[in-house]
């Protein structure tokens, strides 16, 4: 089993590039932020918990997030699997390798979409007008754009000093260039 992780600020194209790789890579995709949508839908537990969070562009619990992905991992086992939108804190990518070494598995294979943050408020305010997310309002955005720089940006400095090599991919460009790049870089 190998595990790709697709990194980056909100806004940055990890839901589209992670949507294209596991397609040409045959990779089980797992969105984080999807998963915790649906669980808002269907008004679990997890849902209404998950809500409140999101709804005010801060972070769930990271015990709770590991146990999603280690039974993700635990599933699907006999797969090569992407994580999208996690980890998100150093604490979770902490996490994720005493994970993939009680697995015994590899290291993972990490890639990073680069993107300044005046580019990220300008897609994320241009799709909070397309779709209909909660927290694609303005002061949601700002917020989201602020926990990014303060706890998830300093996950690659972890990596750096883990020595977890990192790809670093160009997240402004053609959709098709920048799939091509990651499939040139991995
Ligand atoms: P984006 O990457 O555009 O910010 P996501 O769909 O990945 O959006 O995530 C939406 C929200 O779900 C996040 O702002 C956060 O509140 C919550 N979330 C997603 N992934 C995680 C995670 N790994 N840890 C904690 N919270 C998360």
């Amino acid at each position: 089993m190998s595990v790709f992780v697709i990194f980056g600020p909100p806004g940055s194209g990890k839901g589209t590039q992670a949507e294209l790789l596991s397609k040409n890579l045959s990779l089980i995709h797992i969105s984080v932020g999807d998963l915790l949508r649906t669980e808002i839908s269907k008004k679990t537990e997890l849902g209404t918990m998950a809500e409140e969070v999101i709804n005010k562009g801060e972070l769930l619990p990271d015990g709770v997030i590991l146990e999603i992905v280690k039974s993700f991992l635990e599933h699907n086992k006999m797969r090569d699997v992407l994580l999208d939108g996690f980890p998100r804190t150093v604490a979770q990518a902490n996490g994720l390798l005493k994970i993939m070494d009680e697995f015994g598995l590899g290291l993972p294979n990490i890639i990073t979409l680069e993107i300044d943050s005046e580019e990220i408020l300008k897609r994320l305010l241009l799709r909070a007008k397309i779709e209909d997310r909660a927290d694609d309002t303005e002061k949601v955005i700002k917020k989201r754009i602020e926990v990014y720089f303060s706890q998830t940006e300093p996950v690659l400095e972890y990596f750096k000093t883990v020595r977890i090599p990192v790809s670093r991919i160009n997240g402004v460009g053609d959709i098709n260039d920048i799939q091509y790049e990651i499939l040139d870089k991995i």
